[in-house]
C-alpha cells in the first residue's frame, strides 16, 4: 500500500531561525546581512535604526538644516542646464523662510523647472554660497505620513530591503519575544516591554515623532542590555575566583637586592600598586589586576617586582609583549636585573632558532623557577610549564581576551592539582574611570598615577609638513648636544609596504641632509631580528636619528632621545599621538615633538593638535579621544565583548550603568529567572570568555 504524501503546513518562524527563512533572503542578500553580523530572525531586531527620514513634515528653509535630512516645499525661480561638469542641472529656489541652491545630477530623471512648486527630500548642506541639496527625490503626497527608519547597512544592500525583513521579524517577535525584565522594577521614565521599545524604535509613529537618541525606547534596550553585560561579568568573575592559585606570600630577598642596586629609589605609586599585587597573590585565588599607568610612569619595575615574589616562592613567570621587539627590549632590562641575582631569565619569539628554543622549552618543562619573556609564540601548544605561577601581559590593548585566557591555562601543576597562575596586565592606555569601570568589572585596577621625578615636560609644537626642512637644523643642534631623535612616518594607508617606503624616503633624505649624522631606519618589513639590531644601535648611542614606523609606538624606551617628529600627526587618533610622543621626554632633559600636518584641517584634527600641545595627561586625553572615537575604537575592538555592545553604548549611555549594576546585582541575589535568557540574547554564546 503506498501512502499519499502528507502536506505539512510550513513550520511558524522562530526568532532564532536562520534570516534565510525569513521572505527575500536568498543567497546573496543572506551574505549582506552575514557581513552586518545579521545571521538569526532575532538578530534583526536589534540592529536599530541609526537616524531618521521624516518625509511627514515640511520645513521652512533656514541655516539650522544643514546637516539634516528634510522634506521642503519650495519653487523654483531659476533652472539653468548645465554642458560641462558632473552636474546635468542647477535651479535656484526658494520658500517663505529662505534660498536654496539645487543640483542634478544623472542622465535620466525628471528635471526641475522654473516656476514651478515641489515637495522634495535630501540633505541639505551649509555650501559657499548658502544652503545646497545634490539630488532631490521627488516626494507625492502619498509619502507624508511616514517617519522612515535608516539602518546600518553594507554595500548593496537597500534600505528598503532592510526595513521589510526588520518588519517581517518585529512580526515574529509579536508572538516569540520573552520579556525577561520584570518592568516594575525599571526606573520609572523607561518602564516598558521590550517589544513595545522595539516597535518604537522600527515603525515610529507620527503621534509619538522622531525618535531621539535618548529616546526611552533606546535607553529601555540600552539599560536591559548593560544588565546582561553586567551578570556576565559577575558570573565569570564567580568563575574565575573559585579556582585555586599558588599561595605568593612573605618578602623578597632577591627584590630588596634590585632595589638595592638601582640608581633611583620606585616611586610612592610603584610601591603602593606592587603592594597591591602581593596582597592579591598572597590570597589562594587567582589574582586579575589591571595595572594603569601613563607611558613613562615605570610599568616595568612593578612586573620586576611582582615576577621576583613569584619566583622566590618557587614559581615560574611569563611576560608577553605584543611585538618582538618589546620582548626582546623588556628581555635586556629583566636580564640586566635579575641575572645578577642568579635568576634565569629566558626569551621566547616564534623566530627563535631552534636549538635555544629546544632550550627554553626544556628549562620551563622543568620547572626551574626563572622568568620567559616572549611575543604570542608564548601560549603554543609546545611551550609547556610545570610551575607557572605568573602571566604578565604588557600593553594589553593589543591582545585579544583569547589570547590572554590561553596562556593563563598553562597552569602549575602542584600536587597533581592544576592551579590557576595569577594574572598581572599592564597597560599605558588611561582608560577613563566610566569605561574601566565597566569593561573591566572583573579586573581589579591598580593605577601608577606618578611619574619618576627628574621629568622635564615635552614641548609640543604643531608644523605644517611643506615645512619640515626647517626641522633639519632643529635635528643638527639636538644631535649636536649628544642627545637623539625619532622621525616617525605612521601607517596612513593599508599597507606596511608604503608605510615602509615613507620612511625610507625619509631617511634618505636625512642622510642627504644631514651627512654628519648616523640616521637609522626602522619598519615592519624588516625582519625581527634587523629591527632588534637598529633598536640596540639606537640605544647604544651608535645611531643619532631613527627613522622608523609606528613599530616604535608601544614600550621602546631610549632615556636620551629628547626629540620626536611625527608625520601625518593630522591622521593619528590622540591615543596614539601620546604614545608615541611618550618615546621622549624620559630623561631629565627638555624634549620637544614636532608634529607634522598637512592642509586643509578638519576641525577635529585641528582640535586634536590643539589638545596635544595642551597637556601631557593622558587621563585627559584619553577621555577627549573616548568622546571622539567611541570605545570601541578606543579599548580595541577585540580587547572587550563589551566593545561589541548592540544597543548600549557606554560612553553615551555611562549614566545608567549604575542602574544596571544595581538592577544586575538585585536580580542575580533574587536568582531571577530572566537572567539565562537574558544571557542567551545579550551576551550569546560566543562571548562566554570575554575579560577572563
Ligand atoms: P612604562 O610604564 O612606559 O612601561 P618603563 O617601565 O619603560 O615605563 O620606565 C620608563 C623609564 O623610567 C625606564 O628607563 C625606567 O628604568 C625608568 N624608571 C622606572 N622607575 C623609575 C623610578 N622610580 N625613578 C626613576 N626612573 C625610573
Ligand atoms: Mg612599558
Amino acid at each position: 500500500m503506498s501512502k499519499s504524501p502528507r502536506v505539512r503546513a510550513p513550520e511558524p518562524l522562530r526568532l532564532t531561525d536562520p534570516v534565510t527563512r525569513l521572505m527575500g533572503v536568498g543567497e546573496k542578500v543572506a551574505a549582506q546581512l552575514a557581513r552586518l553580523g545579521l545571521a538569526q530572525v532575532e538578530d534583526l531586531l536589534w540592529h536599530l535604526p541609526q537616524r531618521y527620514e521624516d518625509r511627514g513634515t515640511v520645513r521652512p528653509l533656514s541655516e539650522s538644516l544643514a546637516g539634516e535630512s528634510v522634506l521642503i516645499e519650495v519653487t523654483v525661480s531659476e533652472a539653468r542646464l548645465l554642458r560641462h561638469g558632473k552636474a546635468r542641472l542647477v535651479a535656484q529656489a526658494g520658500d517663505a523662510a529662505g534660498q536654496i541652491t539645487l543640483w542634478q545630477f544623472g542622465q535620466y530623471g525628471p528635471l526641475l523647472q522654473a516656476g514651478q512648486s515641489y515637495l522634495l527630500f535630501g540633505e541639505v548642506r551649509a555650501g559657499s554660497q548658502g544652503l545646497e541639496m545634490a539630488q532631490p527625490e521627488f516626494v507625492t503626497s502619498a509619502a507624508l505620513d511616514s517617519i522612515l527608519p535608516v539602518y546600518p547597512s553594507t554595500e548593496g544592500l537597500q534600505q528598503s530591503r532592510l526595513r521589510a525583513l526588520v518588519t517581517q521579524a518585529l512580526t515574529v517577535a509579536l508572538h516569540g519575544l520573552d520579556e525577561l525584565l520584570p518592568t516594575a522594577d525599571l526606573p520609572p521614565v523607561l518602564r516598558m516591554g521590550t517589544l513595545a521599545a522595539l516597535q518604537r524604535l522600527h515603525a515610529p509613529t507620527r503621534a509619538l515623532g522622531v525618535p531621539q537618541p535618548d529616546d526611552p525606547a533606546r535607553l529601555r534596550l540600552a539599560l536591559e542590555e548593560l544588565v546582561a553585560q553586567v551578570v556576565a561579568l559577575r558570573h565569570q568573575r564567580q568563575q574565575w575566583v573559585q579556582q585555586v592559585a599558588p599561595l605568593i606570600a612573605g618578602e623578597s630577598a632577591h627584590w630588596q637586592r634590585l632595589l638595592a642596586g638601582l640608581p633611583f629609589s620606585p616611586t610612592a605609586a610603584q610601591r603602593r600598586v606592587l603592594a597591591e599585587i602581593r596582597v592579591d597573590m598572597a590570597q589562594g585565588q587567582p589574582m586579575l589586576r589591571l595595572v594603569q599607568g601613563d607611558v613613562g610612569s615605570g610599568k616595568t619595575l612593578v612586573a620586576a617586582g611582582a615576577a621576583l615574589h613569584a619566583i622566590e616562592a618557587g614559581y615560574q613567570v611569563a611576560l608577553m609583549a605584543p611585538t618582538a621587539l618589546l620582548a626582546e627590549q623588556h628581555a635586556r632590562n629583566f636580564a640586566q636585573w635579575l641575572e645578577p641575582l642568579g635568576v634565569p631569565v629566558h626569551v621566547l619569539l616564534g623566530q627563535s632558532a631552534a636549538a635555544a628554543r629546544r632550550g627554553v622549552l626544556a628549562a620551563l618543562r622543568d620547572g626551574v623557577p626563572g622568568i620567559v619573556l616572549g611575543t604570542q609564540a608564548l601560549f603554543q601548544e609546545a611551550v609547556q610549564f610545570a610551575r607557572l605561577g605568573l602571566v604578565i601581559i604588557d600593553e594589553q590593548h593589543r591582545f585579544g581576551v583569547h589570547q590572554r585566557l590561553a596562556l593563563s591555562d598553562k597552569g602549575a601543576l602542584w600536587e597533581g592539582e592544576r592551579l590557576r597562575p595569577h594574572q598581572l596586565v599592564m597597560t599605558a592606555t588611561p582608560i577613563p574611570r566610566t569605561l574601566a569601570m565597566s569593561a573591566y568589572a572583573d579586573l581589579e585596577v591598580s593605577i601608577i598615577d606618578e611619574l619618576p621625578p627628574g621629568r622635564s615636560p615635552i614641548t609640543t609644537t604643531a608644523l605644517r609638513a611643506d615645512r619640515r626642512e626647517a626641522l633639519i637644523d632643529r635635528i643638527s643642534a639636538v644631535c649636536h648636544e649628544g642627545r637623539q631623535a625619532y622621525w616617525v612616518c605612521p601607517l596612513i594607508e593599508d599597507s606596511t609596504q608604503i608605510e615602509a617606503e615613507a620612511a625610507e624616503s625619509t631617511a634618505a633624505r636625512l642622510t642627504e641632509a644631514l651627512p654628519h649624522l648616523r640616521i637609522g631606519l626602522v619598519h615592519g618589513r624588516l625582519s625581527a631580528a634587523q629591527k632588534q639590531a637598529v633598536m640596540a644601535q639606537f640605544k647604544a648611542h651608535a645611531l643619532d636619528v631613527l627613522v622608523a614606523t609606528t613599530v616604535i609606538e608601544v614600550g621602546v624606551d631610549v632615556p636620551n632621545a629628547s626629540l620626536m617628529l611625527i608625520e601625518n600627526a593630522d591622521r593619528l587618533g590622540l591615543a596614539q599621538l601620546h604614545q608615541l610622543r611618550g618615546r621622549v621626554g624620559r630623561g631629565s632633559t627638555a624634549s620637544y615633538c614636532v608634529l607634522l600636518y598637512d592642509e586643509p584641517l578638519s576641525d577635529r584634527a585641528k582640535a586634536r593638535l590643539a589638545l596635544m600641545r595642551e597637556t601631557q595627561d593622558g587621563f585627559v586625553l584619553a577621555e577627549a579621544d573616548l568622546a571622539q572615537r567611541g570605545p570601541g575604537e578606543v579599548l580595541g575592538t577585540r580587547q572587550t565583548g563589551l566593545a561589541k555592545l548592540k544597543v548600549a553604548d557606554l560612553v553615551r549611555d555611562a549614566e545608567w550603568i549604575p542602574v544596571a549594576r544595581e538592577l544586575a546585582e538585585r536580580w542575580l541575589a533574587a536568582q531571577h529567572p530572566g537572567i539565562p535568557g537574558l544571557l542567551r540574547r545579550w551576551v550569546g554564546a560566543g562571548q562566554q570568555y570575554s575579560q577572563v
